[in-house]
């Protein structure tokens, strides 16, 4: 049985990153550039106006008050129609281009309109040009962001600024979701007796969605060998199959056998870590696929432990790999069994630092009680006093 770390490292070195695609940059968002994008024109690409205000020749305003006539009003969108003379403004708003000659821009609020239809400068301060001068933000075919760059909101603007409609990013794989159990009934209907409803598939679903990748519902496959041979073919399509349930030592656990008879290479089917202990993945071509432990808690934190890693890595993500913060425990927690517990918690960042507290579980079938941690402590085996500092991972 290997260790999770070791499970990380191999789902790492298996998960291949996808190819360059070009996408609109509506869809761009939480993907990964895969070329640098340099500036097609200078930012600011001219000398623009920061106020609402009077475009001067500073000369002209040495000695206050001034009065200077108005030659010319410079909404935003407008270009200037001629340079600045000596004793003459410009009304310029916010956004619009300053006169050639001009090089302060006095606010509204320093001005007084005279009756004669001049302007009366009352304060200007040489210091504060209030001029964006062209080219001060970058230069045209200046780098604005380098390959590997994560895509937030504001890259999109930058890309939208540079003139780039479409992002070259790495493609997001393709991922097919697949519970297995002849006790699960679709969401909608009222279980019979020994039936349960299926919690994996929507909540595998959002996990993907969560990280930024849409997936497929494949439905469920029976406990049955034919049945589950079929979904998992059709999965293997995809760059991605995730498999909840039938994964453990118990007669009508198809999930391993059938990954083998159609092929896949199966790097590891156990784990030492708890919940999760079957944890299957494996690989056939460019396509991987898990198997997650079945119990609902299992399958998250089987998602978030290694899938998530996987995806990301997929998608050019530098950071695939666990984030791990040292976390100072508020309550005594246990361990138990032979390997790495990982345990529903609280985690908040208080003046000591990050501090967790360690959630009542009921086990891996208690989703609900899950469902209130936003972390996993990662703790080895053993008693853990009050006050200890363990590893944690945050789930979002
Ligand atoms: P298995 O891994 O198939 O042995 O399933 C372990 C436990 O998880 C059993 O109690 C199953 O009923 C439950 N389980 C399996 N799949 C699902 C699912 N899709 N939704 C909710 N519970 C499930
Ligand atoms: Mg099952």
């Amino acid at each position: 049985m290997i260790s999770p770390h070791e499970a990380l490292e191999i789902v790492l070195r298996e998960s291949p990153r996808l190819e360059p695609v070009l996408v609109p940059l509506a869809d761009a968002v939480g993907a990964v550039l895969a070329e640098p994008v340099a500036a097609d024109m200078d930012l600011p690409p001219f000398d623009k106006s920061a106020m609402d205000g009077c475009a001067v020749r500073a000369a002209d305003v040495a000695h206050l008050p001034a009065d200077l006539a108005i030659i010319e009003e410079l909404p935003a969108g407008t270009a200037p129609a001629r340079p600045l003379a000596p004793g003459a403004c410009a009304k310029t708003m916010t956004g619009a281009p300053v006169p050639p000659g001009a090089d302060l821009v006095v606010p509204v609020e320093d001005t007084e309109t005279l009756l004669d239809g001049r302007v009366r400068i009352v304060r200007a301060d040489a210091e504060r040009t209030n001029i964006c001068p062209r080219g001060e933000d970058v230069r045209r075919g200046e780098t604005v962001l380098e390959a590997g760059r994560l895509l937030r909101p504001a890259e999109i603007g930058v890309l939208a600024a540079v003139g780039r409609d479409r992002a070259p990013v790495f493609r997001r794989p393709r991922v097919a979701v697949l519970a297995t159990g002849e006790e699960l009934v679709p969401v909608s209907s009222v279980p019979g007796p020994g039936q349960i409803r299926n919690a994996n598939s929507s909540s595998l679903l959002a996990s993907c969605r969560a990280a930024g990748v849409p997936a497929d519902d494949l439905g469920v496959a029976r406990d049955e060998r034919a049945d589950l041979r079929a979904k998992v073919e059709q999965g293997l399509g995809r760059d991605v199959l995730i498999v909840s349930g039938g994964v453990s030592m118990g007669e009508r656990d198809f999930v391993p056998r059938v990954l083998q008879d159609v092929g896949v290479t199966i790097h590891f089917a156990t784990v030492r870590m708890k919940p999760g202990k079957p944890t299957v993945f494996g690989a056939r071509g460019r396509s991987v696929v898990f198997g997650l432990a079945g119990n609902p808690v299992s399958t998250l934190v089987g998602f978030h432990l290694f899938v998530r890693p996987c995806l990301r890595r997929m998608m050019g993500r530098s950071d695939a790999a666990w984030q791990v913060l040292e976390a100072r425990l508020l309550a005594p927690a246990r361990a138990r069994d032979d390997r790495v517990n990982f345990a529903p918690a609280v985690l908040r960042h208080d003046a000591g630092g990050w501090a967790a507290v360690p959630l009542p579980t009921h086990g891996p079938a208690d989703l609900v009680g899950f469902s209130r941690a936003n972390a996993l402590l990662m703790l080895d085996p053993g008693a853990y006093a009050a006050a200890a500092r363990v590893p944690a991972i945050p789930l979002e």
